[in-house]
């Protein structure tokens, strides 16, 4: 999965390195007895293009609306820039925000839309033709200034909402599924073009999403949110490589996820026994000897082979081919195993006549291996 590739790498961007520009603590919000979010502890840094990742539900659009002041916590605080915002209202915050939908004037040009907040702001004249033609610039919508939004394309669009949103410089920008509206390949290019242009400007974003794999790709990092609380907190590769909970092991992207026992901790690896196989794993994860716990297995870190391992170990196991699922790029494997568990297995389709999983096909027995570092120890 192209997510995952991308997950891989650490985000070469800033993750800013100064006092938390935005702090949230203990934020709760009820509608009614719906929580919508839960007791929330978060820190933001001054650059950082920040994720609030999770399903529908989750909170994540009510805690956006907090910051935005277009709502406000029952309890705890939020601070923008060092000031407590419990009595700042909307219009005074230094944030501004870029909804969905967009919300252009469709009977306005592209430097009208882009023009008329600082209008509103009674700017000059000629600083308002400024910086709308930097912004245009930045944006690369030069060329349609003239136009109406009904003249452009989704991303084009999508392009006047950002220019419009950060010609007011705000000092925390707001998005709440910035690139919903867009089909999935434009959104997969227009992520690349967000995150560039939140560097050049470097104003911290906020962006609110359901789609793992636009967090992945945007993010300096992020919260995946469950139930108005946070699961986890941290880089695309942390999130990715160290899960810490069975939701976030299947939320982003998906794992192999089983039962077993730590049968051995030391302090550069630990066993688990399960009854799939003998599991060892050769990164730190304190955990108690005796304690039941979760493993969870990326599929694509399995590798598959009608060929028996050279000498028997810990990480392997054997099973039967159920099913195969072709999606181009690489083929996901659905292995039977000898104790009935069914794993998920991927594998990209090289062309390579040598390669290990070469003409695996139905009904074929296959031999599952893993690298130590492959699998993860998850804590709930
Ligand atoms: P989605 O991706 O579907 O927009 P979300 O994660 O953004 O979901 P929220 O919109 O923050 O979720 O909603 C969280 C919970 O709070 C939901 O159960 C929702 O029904 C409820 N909720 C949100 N706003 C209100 C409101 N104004 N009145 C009553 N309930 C609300």
């Amino acid at each position: 999965m192209g997510g995952e590739e991308e997950a891989r790498a650490e985000p070469a961007r800033n993750t800013g390195t100064d006092e938390p520009f935005v702090q949230i603590k203990g934020v709760t919000k009820k509608f009614g007895d719906v929580t919508a979010v839960d007791n929330v502890d978060l820190d933001i840094q001054r650059g950082e293009l920040f994720c609030l990742l999770g399903g529908s539900g989750c909170g994540k659009t009510t805690l956006l609306r907090m910051l935005a002041g277009f709502e406000f916590p029952q309890a705890g605080t939020i601070s923008i820039d060092g000031i407590d915002m419990s009595e700042v209202p909307a219009y005074e915050r230094p944030t501004n925000m870029m909804f969905q939908s967009y919300a252009l004037f469709p009977h306005m040009s592209v430097e009208k839309n882009i023009a008329f907040g600082l209008q509103q702001d009674r700017i000059p004249r000629s600083e308002i033709a400024d910086r709308v033609h930097d912004i245009l610039k930045l944006v690369e919508l030069q060329d349609y200034k003239k136009r109406k939004p009904q003249q452009l394309s989704g991303g084009q669009r999508q392009r006047v909402a950002l220019a419009r949103a950060l010609v007011k410089e705000p000092k925390l920008l707001l998005l709440d599924e910035p690139l919903a509206a867009l089909d999935k390949k434009l959104r997969k290019q227009t992520q690349f073009e967000l995150a560039n242009i939140q560097e050049q400007v470097g104003v911290t974003f906020i962006v609110v999403t359901h789609d793992q794999e636009e967090a992945m790709t945007l993010s300096t990092r992020m919260a995946v949110m469950n139930a108005g609380r946070f699961e986890q907190i941290g880089t695309s590769t942390e999130i990715y490589e160290f899960p810490q909970s069975r939701f976030v092991a299947d939320f982003i992207g998906s794992a192999n996820i089983f039962e077993g026992r730590v049968v051995e901790d030391s302090a550069d690896h630990v066993r688990v026994e399960t009854d799939l196989c003998e599991i060892y794993i050769n990164h730190g994860q304190s955990v108690a000897k005796g304690s039941q716990i979760w493993v969870a297995l990326r599929p694509e870190k399995i590798y598959l082979s009608k060929n028996a391992p050279e000498k028997p170990g810990p990480n392997q196991a054997t099973g039967m081919v159920d099913d195969i699922g072709y999606l181009g790029d690489t083929s996901i494997y659905k292995i039977r195993m000898d104790n009935g568990l069914i794993l998920d297995v991927t594998a990209p389709n090289q062309i390579r006549p040598m390669s290990r999983t070469h003409a695996i096909t139905w009904e074929d027995k296959v031999y599952l291996s893993w690298e130590p570092a492959s699998a993860m120890l998850l804590n709930s």
